[in-house]
């Protein structure tokens, strides 16, 4: 039976690989409106006035899914550049290979004591089992050497239980705390599965004592970029497909979940299905007659917001490195992207003979607030003491953008608020997906995006169920 007219709200990653599925199956009774006046949600990106290209905050394309794959080579087909990580972490003046715990020989002498001795005071106080805890059943599997978490276990819990005393306090607890702006013990560890590497005590030892790098862990290791156009050329190559069935400057501002109806500033529309790819907290609020329990689960959830602080050097960068990891209080972003080095046309006329870029990320929240006042020229500053910009370099643009949303926050009350929440959105006919639509930062990337969209068209359609969000 036919699900009649399906409106998809959002022409991200989600909405578009939603709308994208439904005409591959014949369904072309649907509409996407998108608020912004462009496709790509979170992983689109800009060119500034001096031709610098930015992404909303450093993106990498990696997939768990063949149906991101084939998105990607239909849309992008020879147009990505492929790349091998080289990642690390600045810690006491050096550069730790990252993952920062599977490469303690780069510390200096007393860091690394401190670091190692933690590590193995704490596998010795909670020994890994023979068995890999079990994953949930929409997570990647993780790593068989992975300690159990201890039921209800909080993040900040974890790390120490996990890594001990030292590597939490140089590494783990200000960098994390740094990215999510929330603290680690009111987040819970259910989503460290792909997200950080855990390492036995015996591998670190054996790296530290024979000073072996492990640098290749992950699956983000390897990863690919659009030679042009930044991450979002990917989306707006995707979305020209849709052509009229996409709406932009059309925010939906209130929903009618009864007549089933969507209003926004010009238009009322029906619809039969709703897929919601923006803000689950934003959703409820947006819908007459939301009862108050979800009113308050609504509320219960948490994001931070990271602010993006791009600045282009007139001068060439001799530095292959991807991106680099700032865990310490007196650099203000946690993280800077080697952006010229994803591909040479992010700077102008692609002269990486003349220009150089980085992109650094600074995360926010009421519990961490922003300090917005002479943020470029401390980034900056930041940047040349680390010896990334070369010397005299001038610099030939800044470019700031506010992310609102940008993490959800794995809070220890989250799922409780989405087990109140969905269900109920549900047996209204809404299916809220994507990054921000399910809130799960373990399902948070652009293949979980895109995959949830052709999960839902899949549902709405033939009935299949959901793969990656259930
Ligand atoms: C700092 C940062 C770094 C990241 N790095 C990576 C990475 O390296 N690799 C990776 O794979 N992913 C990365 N991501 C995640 C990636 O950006 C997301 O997975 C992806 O954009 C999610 O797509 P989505 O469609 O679910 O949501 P979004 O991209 O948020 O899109 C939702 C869309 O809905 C629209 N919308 C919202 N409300 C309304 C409304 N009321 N009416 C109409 N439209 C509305 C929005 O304008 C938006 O266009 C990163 C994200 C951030 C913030």
């Amino acid at each position: 039976m036919s699900p009649g007219r399906i409106v998809v709200v959002g022409a991200g990653p989600c909405g578009i690989g939603c709308a994208r599925e439904l005409l591959a199956l014949g369904h072309a009774d649907f509409r996407v409106l998108e608020a912004a006046g462009h496709p790509g949600g979170l992983a689109s990106s800009v060119v500034d006035s001096q031709g610098f290209t930015w992404d909303l905050g450093g993106h990498v394309v990696f997939s768990h899914y063949g149906e991101f794959d084939r998105v990607l080579a239909e849309v992008m087909g020879s147009d990505l550049l492929h790349h091998e990580r080289s990642s690390f972490v600045r810690i006491a003046g050096q550069w730790v290979p990252y993952p920062f715990q599977n490469n303690l020989h780069h510390l200096p002498a007393e860091l690394a004591e401190e670091a190692i001795v933690g590590l193995v005071q704490a596998g010795l106080a909670a020994p890994w089992p023979a068995e890999p805890a079990p994953a949930p059943s929409d997570e990647p599997a993780a790593a068989p050497d992975e300690p159990a978490l201890a039921a209800a276990d909080d993040f900040g819990s974890w790390m120490a239980r996990t890594f001990g005393a030292g590597i939490v306090r140089q590494f783990m607890q200000p960098y994390n705390e740094k990215v999510w702006a929330h603290p680690a013990h009111e987040m819970s560890a259910g989503w460290i599965a792909e997200r950080v590497s855990v390492v036995p005590w015996q591998q670190a030892l054996h790296s530290l004592v024979h000073r072996t790098d492990d640098p290749g862990w992950g699956p983000n290791n390897l990863f690919a970029f659009p030679a042009a156009g930044g991450t979002g050329e990917i989306y707006r190559r995707a979305a020209q497909p849709l052509g009229k069935h996409i709406s932009y400057d059309s925010a939906v501002l209130s929903i009618d979940p009864v007549a089933r109806i969507v209003t926004t500033a010009g238009e009322q529309i029906h619809y039969d299905h709703l897929v919601w790819t923006g803000a689950l907290d934003a959703l409820v609020r947006c819908l007459a007659s939301a009862p108050e329990r979800v009113l308050c689960a609504a509320d219960a959830l948490v994001h931070n917001s990271v602010t993006v602080v791009g600045i282009g050097y007139e001068a060439p960068l001799e530095d292959d490195r991807s991106w680099l990891y700032f865990p310490e209080p007196d650099v203000p972003f946690y993280r800077a992207t080697n952006f010229a080095k994803y591909a040479p046309a992010n700077v102008p006329e692609g002269r990486t003979d003349r220009y150089s870029s980085w992109m650094t990320e600074i995360a926010s929240s009421p519990w961490r607030p922003l300090e917005r006042k002479g943020l470029a020229e401390r980034v900056d500053a930041a940047l040349r003491r680390a010896g990334l910009v070369p010397p005299h370099a001038g610099i030939a643009s800044v470019h700031v953008e506010h992310i609102d949303c940008a993490y959800p926050v794995p809070t220890l009350g989250r799922d409780a608020a989405l087990a109140s929440i969905q269900p109920w959105l549900m047996e209204l006919g809404i299916y809220s997906r994507g990054r921000f639509g399910a809130w799960r930062y373990e399902l948070g990337n652009m293949d979980h995006a895109v995959k949830m969209g052709i999960d839902t068209a899949r549902l709405l359609v033939r009935g299949t169920p959901e793969e990656a969000w259930s």
